[in-house]
């Protein structure tokens, strides 16, 4: 039997998986193709720059001593760095790794930028007979329920997905409405409904789209005169998620045809999920018929994770990745980036990046140094208290009076500004600034913004009012 180099990668790869985690080897070694084998050199390819960079700094003793047992002392290393043309390689702290690169042969079709198929919109798909059109998905086999951690602030959303996967339209939850800030999970959510359905059911046709997306081919399609097509296409649709629906806002047009679309699938028990950065009551510029839709089924927020859940984010992103970092520094981490999961991502992506390019261990002042960048970067959210404070003062009252129920004028008008302010600054929903400012509620609130708006373009003073405070509440 000659020796080649798939034979002699296979051989050192046997080796190499007794010797590290099951995950580890995954990440690491499965994606390598061996290539050459000239003499004692073996050249294998590897994804990327960085990825051989890791492999140098993490698992060069282990590649040194399955080589020497197949082709002696002498045995030789040669990388073979696959470009690839989105990595430029002169700016490779952009490099999205390993998360992205997790499986590249599978996932290079999922990332690379989809163009949704055009020609479909065109085809007659109404043909009598022709049942199915095929419809790519375009959904992202990496976010699904497993990768998706589990913890108190998402558990309600968590388990509306799952039932709805396990019985698309049979729920009462239907429509779906996932909101909440962002980072937080909700497209990921969307698509692991969609993908569990997928595994669950082949046959059904399954269709992610952003909302942007769906409004964009819309105005297309009146363009090209072809909204009834564009119509049929989205009826035919077994299980439609569409993301960010706060950008309909405003978009009559859209609405209008999306209100159709949804009443024609819900009829037919078909499902739709959608996911929102607000609560229903929250939206504005939605047309309240379409608002009412949204209702129909479930709201489930999802909220910022609590500590441990982020801990578990964390822990369950390096397993995944095949990287192990010391306890104290996840709880670091997880300590100091509270709001966003997305956050947490980026802190463990540039520390791996760090740590791998500048050849750096994992200490601790990495960490800081990592994490302060990026809680610098986000801007400091002020508390409703701390709002209705500054604004008292500025108009020299008290909070007591500010949320009073007094109707003269100068006080209104602080507490409608403390109001706008709470909008503009938190993250907080009408319903809870109101219920904040002397218990008003979410009506009292949208229009106390509305009034501030109309002032601070018609009013010199007010518009005084507005910038003064606005200094006040950012310095
Ligand atoms: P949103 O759409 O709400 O802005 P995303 O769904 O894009 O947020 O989530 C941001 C990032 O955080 C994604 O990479 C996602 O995989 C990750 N993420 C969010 N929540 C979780 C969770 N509970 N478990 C694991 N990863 C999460
Ligand atoms: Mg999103």
């Amino acid at each position: 039997m000659s020796i080649t180099a798939s034979s002699v990668w296979e051989e050192c790869l046997s080796f190499i998986k007794d010797n590290i985690k099951q995950q580890a080897y995954k990440t690491w070694f499965e994606p390598i193709k061996p290539i050459k084998l000239s003499g004692e050199a073996l050249t294998i390819q590897v994804p990327s720059k960085f990825f051989y960079e890791w492999l140098e700094e993490h698992y060069i003793k282990l590649l040194r001593v399955a080589l020497v047992k197949q082709l002696g002392d002498d045995a030789k290393l040669i990388y073979d760095v696959r470009m690839e043309n989105n990595y430029s390689s002169n700016n490779p702290h952009t490099v999205k790794f390993p998360s992205s690169n997790r499986n590249p042969i599978k996932s290079q079709g999922v990332t690379a930028p989809i163009d949704f198929n055009k020609r479909e919109l065109k085809n007659p798909f109404i043909i009598p007979g022709i049942q199915k059109v095929k419809i790519e998905s375009q959904l992202n086999p990496n976010y699904n329920f497993k990768s998706f951690v589990e913890g108190d602030s998402n558990r309600l959303a968590r388990s509306a997905g799952m039932a709805v996967a396990n019985k698309p339209g049979g729920t009462s939850f239907n429509p779906l409405l996932v909101y909440g800030g962002v980072g937080l999970g909700k497209t990921h959510i969307a698509h692991a409904i969609g993908v569990e359905i997928k595994d669950k059911y082949p046959d059904k046709t399954v269709l992610y789209i952003s909302s942007e997306k769906f409004t964009q081919q819309y105005i297309d399609s009146v363009k090209g005169n072809t909204r009834n097509d564009f119509i049929h296409f989205y009826q035919m649709i077994d299980v439609l998620i569409i993301d960010d629906v706060q950008f309909l806002s405003g978009k009559t047009g859209t609405q209008d045809v999306f209100f159709h679309i949804f009443n024609h699938l819900h009829q037919n028990g078909k499902q739709v999920i959608l996911t929102s950065d607000k609560a229903p009551v929250d939206m504005q510029d939605i047309e309240q018929r379409l608002l009412s839709r949204f209702k129909w089924g479930l709201s489930a927020e999802l909220q910022a994770p609590d500590y441990e859940t982020r801990v578990s984010i964390l822990e369950n992103k390096l397993f995944r990745d095949g990287v192990e970092m010391p306890t104290e520094i996840v709880e670091y981490i997880a300590k100091n980036i509270k709001s966003n999961v997305r956050e947490l991502e980026g802190v463990l992506i540039s520390m791996i990046a760090q740590a791998s390019f500048n050849r750096k261990e994992f200490t601790l002042s990495l960490t800081k140094q990592i994490v302060d960048k990026f809680v610098k970067n986000t801007k400091r959210e002020v508390s409703i208290d701390y709002i209705q404070k500054i604004v008292s003062n500025y108009f020299e009252l008290d909070v007591a009076t500010l949320q009073s129920k007094t109707r003269k004028r100068h006080i209104v008008q602080a507490r409608q500004l403390a109001m706008y302010f709470a909008k503009r600054m938190t993250k907080a929903s009408l319903a809870s600034i109101g219920s904040q400012i002397g218990k008003r509620d979410h009506a009292t609130v949208l229009h106390a913004c509305k009034t501030v708006d109309n002032l601070t373009e018609t009013d010199k003073q007010f518009r005084r009012y507005v910038d003064d405070i606005t200094k006040k509440l950012t310095f």
